[in-house]
C-alpha cells in the first residue's frame, strides 16, 4: 500500500490552530515542554518502580502483599509509559534533547523497543490515525475487527466480550512477540521501517536480554518458577490492559471516523488537522486523577494536534481548540466521563463485529 497523502489547502485549519496556540504561549510566557510537577511525578513513578521491583524480587513479601504490589507495579509501568516514555519520544518531556532521549529509552527498560515505538507511534499512528492498513494501532487482525474495511470473521460477533482478554495480553505480546515480528519483517503492518544502524541493533538486543535477565531469570532464581509466573502474569496483565484501553478510548469509539484514502491517488479527504479531529476523542477532561495518571492521554485531541507540546498544557489548549472547532464547524469529540468512553468503545466493538 502506498503512503496516503493529505490534501494541501489554502486556508488551513491547522495554521489557524497553530496561530492561536502560539499566541497562548507568547502571552503566558510559558515553555511548551514539561514543568516541575511533571518531573516530580517522573521521579515518584521511577522510584516506585525500583522499590516495587526490589521488594518483590529480593524481599519476598507474603502472597497477598506480593499480589497487591504486582498490581501496583502494573499501574506504575503503565504510568511510566504514559508520563515519561510517551512524552520523551515526542520530545515534549523536557527542553533538553538528552533528557527526552533518556525518557524515551525508559521503554527499553520496560521490555519494549523504543526504535519500533518511534516508527509505530510517532511516524505512522500520529500521521495516519485510524487509516486501515497503515495505522498499526487498529490492526489486531484476525482476532479483532476495528474498522469496516477489515474482513469480518464469525468470532468478531463476540469481540465486545473477549476484547479485555486480548488487551490484557498486549504487554506480554509486545515484549516477546510483536517487537520481534517488526524486527525480522522490517515492516510495521505494511509500512517498511527505516534502516536500523548497528547502534539500533545493539540497543534492541541488549535491552531485550537485560529485560529477560531482570524480569525472568533473576526472579525465577530468587522466587522459584511458580511464584515468578503468577507475579509476572499479574503485573503484565494489569499493565497491558491499562495501556490498551487508554490508547483505544482515544480513537476507536462510536463517534470517531476511519477515513479511507482514494484508491488511485492515495489522497485522504481532509487536511491533516481536520483528519486528526475526526479520528480522535477526549475523555474525562475534568478528572484531575485520570489526567494525572494517564499523562494527558485523555486529551488526545490536543495531543494529536500538538504532539510536541507537553501534556501539562493540554487543559489550557483544550479551551482554545474547542473554541476554534466551534467557530469553524469542525467536530470535537469528547466524553465527559471515562465510563462514557468505555461504553462507547464496547458499543463500537459490537458494531464492528456485526455490521
Ligand atoms: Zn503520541
Amino acid at each position: 500500500m502506498a503512503t496516503p497523502k493529505f490534501p494541501t489547502v489554502k486556508q488551513s485549519f491547522h495554521a489557524e490552530l497553530k496561530r492561536r496556540t502560539n499566541d497562548y504561549f507568547e502571552s503566558t510566557g510559558k515553555s511548551a515542554t514539561g514543568n516541575q510537577q511533571l518531573y516530580l511525578k517522573a521521579i515518584l513513578l521511577f522510584a516506585g518502580f525500583v522499590f516495587l521491583y526490589v521488594h518483590l524480587v529480593f524481599f519476598t513479601p507474603g502472597i497477598f502483599l506480593a499480589l497487591a504490589e504486582c498490581i501496583l507495579l502494573g499501574f506504575v509501568v503503565a504510568g511510566i509509559g504514559f508520563n515519561i516514555m510517551h512524552d520523551g519520544a515526542h520530545g515534549s518531556f523536557s527542553k533538553h534533547k538528552w533528557v527526552n532521549s533518556i525518557a524515551a529509552y525508559s521503554l527499553n527498560l520496560l521490555g519494549g523497543s523504543s526504535f519500533m515505538w518511534n516508527v509505530k507511534h510517532n511516524v505512522i499512528h500520529h500521521a495516519y490515525t485510524n487509516v486501515d492498513g497503515v495505522d498499526d494501532d487498529i490492526n489486531i487482525q484476525p482476532w479483532m475487527r476495528m474498522s469496516t474495511t477489515q474482513p469480518k470473521l464469525g468470532m468478531h460477533r463476540y469481540q465486545h466480550f473477549y476484547f479485555w482478554f486480548l488487551y490484557s495480553m498486549l504487554y506480554i505480546l509486545w515484549i516477546f512477540v510483536l517487537d520481534f515480528q517488526k524486527y525480522f519483517r522490517r515492516k510495521i503492518g505494511e509500512m517498511p521501517i527505516k534502516k536500523m544502524d548497528p547502534f539500533d541493533h545493539i540497543v534492541f538486543w541488549g535491552f531485550k536480554l537485560a529485560y529477560i535477565a531482570l524480569f525472568v531469570a533473576v526472579p525465577i532464581y530468587t522466587l522459584g518458577l511458580v511464584s515468578w509466573l503468577v507475579g509476572f502474569l499479574t503485573f503484565s496483565v494489569v499493565a497491558g490492559f491499562i495501556i490498551s484501553i487508554i490508547f483505544q478510548l482515544a480513537h476507536t469509539v462510536e463517534h470517531t471516523a476511519f477515513p479511507v484514502p482514494h484508491k488511485e491517488t492515495g489522497r485522504l479527504e481532509d487536511e491533516w488537522a481536520i483528519h486528526q479531529l475526526k479520528t480522535t476523542a477526549n475523555f474525562a477532561p475534568k478528572s484531575k486523577l485520570i489526567s494525572w495518571f494517564v499523562g494527558g492521554l485523555n486529551f488526545q485531541i490536543e495531543h494529536h494536534l500538538f504532539p510536541k507540546i507537553s501534556h501539562v498544557h493540554y487543559p489550557a489548549l483544550r479551551k482554545i481548540i474547542k473554541q476554534a472547532c466551534n467557530e469553524f464547524n469542525v467536530p470535537y469529540v469528547e466524553y465527559r466521563k471515562m465510563r462514557h468512553a468505555v461504553v462507547s468503545h464496547v458499543n463500537f466493538l459490537k458494531q464492528m463485529g456485526r455490521a
